[in-house]
């Protein structure tokens, strides 16, 4: 037997991965846990899952799917995406599901990336678009933002001849801003025919602005925009990995070509329409976190202004998800990197920023009530001296 030479490593004896792999910088998930003692409950505001938990419909729905765990789950998803588009009015053709909206960028990745091609999407975007397009061999051009919000005008910049897919998260994460329906169509209308624009709106329940869309008004006229959304937010499931999409058929057929045929698990689909029919509770969540988000950044917006040796306390702009976004100072003690270990400490966990660009903040989920009084209350002790 004749073994053939690896021409991508010739002399090296051991497996190595495709070019660009090793590049990659691993996404870092939110703490879930506190290593060592910990006295009084833990609070994690660090991967803005729901505060109200799940709809006590949907766990119903969970436990009854367990009864049926030997069987495969129906591939075509039918009940769960004609759920979708009764909710939404939308064609349930035009619908796909994935194992979290994580899958569906993946899958998009893999569909329209190759070697040398690249993604534009903004500079404090999230960061698993850059992770899924490295693992397909492409980059990620970065665009600058305007205070905190996306640059319509300087993505357009980024785009060039090897550009394939736009991604923008409206409202985003890590920022908590988001732009306008008009804004996201003046994007699309300057954008190459044969670029997708993918418009994740994970966290579109949370937000009541009036010239906001999620990017179903796009999607039904044009044929490369798909917009991504997630049970993972305000849906409160985030365990189960579950998400949609609606897109143009040509889109839609192309992804359904490589997914895995059982992606979304019977417990998934059966739980998901559970939750989509108890849309009472998706109201009473969003009351709940815009009562909860306007206290919070009321009580944070300006917290150690008089303390500050540089006259500039805690600085918190408004935000249209169920996260803000917090500035600390650059003063010994109370730097944001300082702030998020003293919290810890005290049983509360909040996420670094330093992988999107913003070092100097710390994004907290709105929480319980009681978790957030917490919150507010140890940063007082700290600031409000
Ligand atoms: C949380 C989040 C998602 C959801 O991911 P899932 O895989 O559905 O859990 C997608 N996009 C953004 C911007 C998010 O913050």
């Amino acid at each position: 037997m004749t073994i053939k030479p690896n021409p991508h490593q010739p002399s090296k004896p051991l497996p190595v991965a495709r070019p660009g792999i090793m590049d990659i910088e691993p996404y870092k998930a939110g703490k879930a846990k506190i290593e060592g003692q910990q006295k009084g409950p833990i609070y994690k505001l660090s991967s803005n899952e729901s505060a109200l938990g799940a709809s006590p419909k949907a766990i119903a729905a969970y436990v009854e799917a367990s009864f049926r765990l030997h069987l495969y789950p129906d591939s075509s998803v039918s009940a769960l995406r004609q759920k979708i588009s009764d909710i939404h009015a939308l064609d349930p053709e035009r619908i796909i599901c994935g194992a979290g909206s994580d899958e569906i960028l993946q899958l998009l990745c893999r569909a329209y990336l190759g070697e040398g091609d690249n993604i534009v999407q903004s500079r404090h975007g999230f960061l698993i678009y850059g992770i899924a397009a490295q693992s397909c061999g492409a980059h990620v051009k970065f665009a600058p933002e305007k205070n905190l919000h996306t640059d319509v005008d300087a993505i357009l910049e980024c785009v060039d001849e090897r550009t394939r897919l736009v991604f923008i998260a409206n409202p985003n994460n890590p920022t908590g801003t988001y732009i306008s329906h008009s804004e996201v169509t003046r994007l699309h209308e300057n954008l190459p025919k044969d670029i997708v624009l993918v418009l994740d709106a994970a966290y579109a329940e949370y937000i009541n602005e009036s010239d906001y869309d999620s990017g179903i008004k796009l999607v039904q006229d044009n044929h490369n925009v798909i917009m991504t959304r997630t049970f993972s937010k305000i849906y409160g499931l985030g365990s189960l990995r579950l998400g949609w999409a609606f897109g143009p058929a040509t889109i839609i057929d192309v992804l359904n070509r490589i997914r895995g045929p059982f992606n979304i698990s019977h417990a998934a689909q059966q739980t998901g329409i559970a939750a989509m029919d108890d849309q009472e509770f998706i109201t009473q969540n969003n009351t709940h976190n815009k009562t909860e988000r306007d206290i919070m950044i009321q009580r944070l917006n300006g917290m150690g202004i008089n303390g500050a040796a540089d006259g500039e306390g805690l600085v918190c702009q408004n935000s249209f998800a169920n996260f803000i976004l917090v500035k600390f100072p650059r003063q010994k003690g109370n730097t944001a990197q300082e702030v998020q270990t003293y919290l810890q400490e005290n049983g509360v966990l909040v996420r670094e920023m330093s992988g999107y660009h913003l070092p100097d903040y710390l994004r907290i989920s709105i929480g319980s009530r009681e978790a957030n009084q917490k919150l507010i209350s140890l940063l007082c002790e700290k600031f409000e001296t």
